[in-house]
């Protein structure tokens, strides 16, 4: 094997541990912090004075991961074709 082989299988490697490393965090913590309030669920207005509940993520300071948007996607999907299937 040559080197650039080696460099590229490893590079493949480190992709998909990095990925299941994500996927397992979107599992286990689905929800992360806001990126409009920083998890304050509050947002300040321009002039600095009053703080009102966040638009983004309703006031709770949360949002889905990407990543979990992708598994209840890819879940749901499944829960269809199971019920389309017993259908049958
Ligand atoms: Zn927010």
């Amino acid at each position: 094997m040559n080197g650039t082989v080696v460099a590229a299988a490893a590079v493949g490697v480190l992709g998909l541990v990095a990925f299941g490393v994500y996927w397992v965090a979107c599992l286990l913590w689905p929800f992360a912090a806001c990126l409009k309030c920083d998890g304050d669920g509050k947002t300040r207005s321009p002039s600095g004075k009053t703080r009102r509940p966040c638009r983004r993520c309703d006031g709770t300071g949360r949002r889905l991961r990407f990543g979990r948007h992708v598994i209840n996607y890819l879940r749901e999907s499944r829960a269809d074709e199971r019920r389309a299937t017993r259908r049958r």
